[in-house]
């Protein structure tokens, strides 16, 4: 049996004897952040005492991050170095491998903890409503993504047999799944691709992948870095198509204001200048094996197909309309193609027992503070990241938005529900009571050593420098994890 620490109104929580007990699900950066400007709010460095537990469905920590992040993306060392950091201070305990709303409900949460903070991101694709989303051939690029990250979840065969693929949406995720796609499999095994995807991969016969964007070269949701990194493929050309490049007046106002914008114009059109003075500018092909192909002024109307599978797609080509908006011409254009990924943004999944804005994919909140149906805050109840505001900005974004929410709950200290099993062990022995096969900080880092492990000896005398293979099954990470689970 826990020892319960009732919430005993002349126990202010916040003191050694009695922390304020925070709880905050999900351990991507959203979460990490929000535990950490916790630990140095002004509030904590005037003595106020936290105890912070981060919970996560996956047995890894990291999120976004490890199931999210291109595997060839330069950056995310560094953003995994730094949540790194956080979580080895020891000061927040990490508990992986446990599901809200199976192994912990909310009502479990609100037992154990003074304030509950959800940061649980979004890892599913938006719809995207046209006909023949349903066929055979017809992907999420999320789902894609979740595969080629070694998701625990997902399945680990991915059907590549197209050798012509549509791409559609102008965000860094098209861009993602594009780059990923079109790379040749060898390429990319510097990375942490698990077994599976390089496999996959490597099997692939794709010769084309198109990228289609709805506005103009803009109007793109892409990062100047992101879009630079294209180039970068090896054995892959870039092909851009002059009647393509429309500016209107808002575009003209975005490139003088915004150095963004500026910045990726420069880009595409320095790449279709390039494609031009090529020898043969009709075929600028520098003789690749495989394409990419970057599209703008084309909304999907549908996806065409035969027996069931994907055979093509249907444009409408459209026009700007002076604001930046893309209108319909009535001109239609098909292209073959055999597989469609849709990359048109990230949606939130509804978390059992707290209200959720189906319309925008977050958890109703103001601010950070949850509300319930009667759109009063749920005393207690917190938000942050994309699950707040919805799957927009860089990973830095996240932090504002974390700032926000612990500013909220720290200012709403007087009034929070004191938990009554206040004690940190109790939840440990709730969740073993439970049978729920926990993974710890300590667990992570015996998986982490034994991934670089892999990836070490599949290196060993050949050319190619493997730092980490992932491992994938859950149950083998849990095992790997729990092998050394302990604790504090
Ligand atoms: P996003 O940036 O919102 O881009 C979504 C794209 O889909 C837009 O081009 C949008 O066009 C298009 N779209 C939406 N509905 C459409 C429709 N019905 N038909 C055709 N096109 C449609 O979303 P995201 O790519 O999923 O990225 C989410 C966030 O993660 C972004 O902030 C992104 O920068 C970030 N991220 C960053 C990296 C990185 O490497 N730094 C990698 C992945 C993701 P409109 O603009 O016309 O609406």
């Amino acid at each position: 049996m826990s020892t319960a620490v009732s919430s005993h109104p002349s126990v202010a929580p916040g003191t050694q004897d009695r922390p304020l007990r925070i709880a905050v699900i999900g351990s991507g950066p959203a979460g990490v952040y929000a535990a950490d400007m916790l630990t140095k709010s002004e509030a904590v460095r005037d003595g106020l005492v936290v105890s912070i537990d981060l919970f996560d469905r996956y047995p890894a920590p990291y999120g976004l991050i490890r199931y999210g992040v291109a595997p060839d993306h330069p950056r995310i060392k560094g953003i995994v170095n730094a949540l790194y950091k956080v979580l080895d201070r020891g000061d927040i305990r990490f508990f992986g491998n446990v599901d809200y709303g199976t192994d912990l409900s909310l009502e479990d949460l609100q037992k154990h903890y003074d304030a509950v903070i959800f940061a649980t991101g979004a890892i599913k694709d938006a719809d995207l409503n046209i006909p023949g989303i349903e066929l055979d051939g017809s992907y999420g690029g999320a789902d894609f993504v979740s595969w080629y990250d070694g998701h625990p979840d997902v399945s680990r065969e991915w059907p590549l047999t197209a050798k012509e693929i549509a791409v559609i949406g102008n965000g860094n995720v098209a861009l993602d799944v594009a780059r990923v796609l079109s790379k040749h499999a060898d390429d990319l095994l510097v990375t942490e691709i698990p077994d599976n995807v390089y496999a996959g991969l490597k099997s692939s016969p794709v010769t084309d992948v198109h990228i289609f964007g709805r506005r103009g070269p803009a109007q793109v949701k892409f990062t100047p870095m992101e879009l630079r990194e294209l180039s970068h493929s090896k054995d892959v050309d870039i092909v851009l198509y002059e009647e393509d490049f429309d500016f209107d007046e808002a575009s003209d106002a975005a490139v003088k204001s915004n150095n963004q914008v500026k910045t990726m114009v420069n880009t595409l059109t320095n790449w279709l200048a390039e494609q031009d003075d090529s020898e043969d500018a009709a075929d600028p092909s520098t003789g690749a094996s495989r394409r990419l192909h970057l599209h703008f002024l084309h909304n999907p109307v549908e996806i065409t197909g035969a027996d069931g599978k994907v055979t093509g797609i249907k444009f409408e080509r459209t026009e700007l309309d002076g604001t930046g908006n893309a209108r319909g011409t009535g001109e239609f254009i098909d292209y073959p193609v055999q597989a469609v990924y849709r990359s048109v943004g990230y949606f939130g999944s509804a978390l059992p027992d707290v209200e959720f804005d189906h319309q925008r994919g977050v958890v109703t909140n103001d601010g950070g503070r949850v509300l319930g149906a009667d759109g009063t805050h749920v005393p207690g109840i917190y938000a942050t990241g994309w699950i707040k505001r919805g799957p927009v900005g860089l990973i830095g974004s996240t932090k504002g938005d974390a700032l926000e929410t612990i500013t909220h709950l720290l200012s709403d200290r007087e009034e929070l529900p004191l938990a009554v099993e206040a004690a940190p062990e109790s939840v440990v022995e709730l969740l073993d009571s439970r049978g729920v096969e926990f993974t710890t900080w300590e667990g992570w880092l015996e998986l982490d050593a034994h991934e670089k492990a892999l990836g070490a000896a599949a290196s060993e005398g050949g050319p190619v420098q493997r730092e980490r293979i992932k491992v994938v099954p859950r149950e083998d990470m849990v095992a790997v994890s729990r092998g050394a689970s302990v604790v504090s």
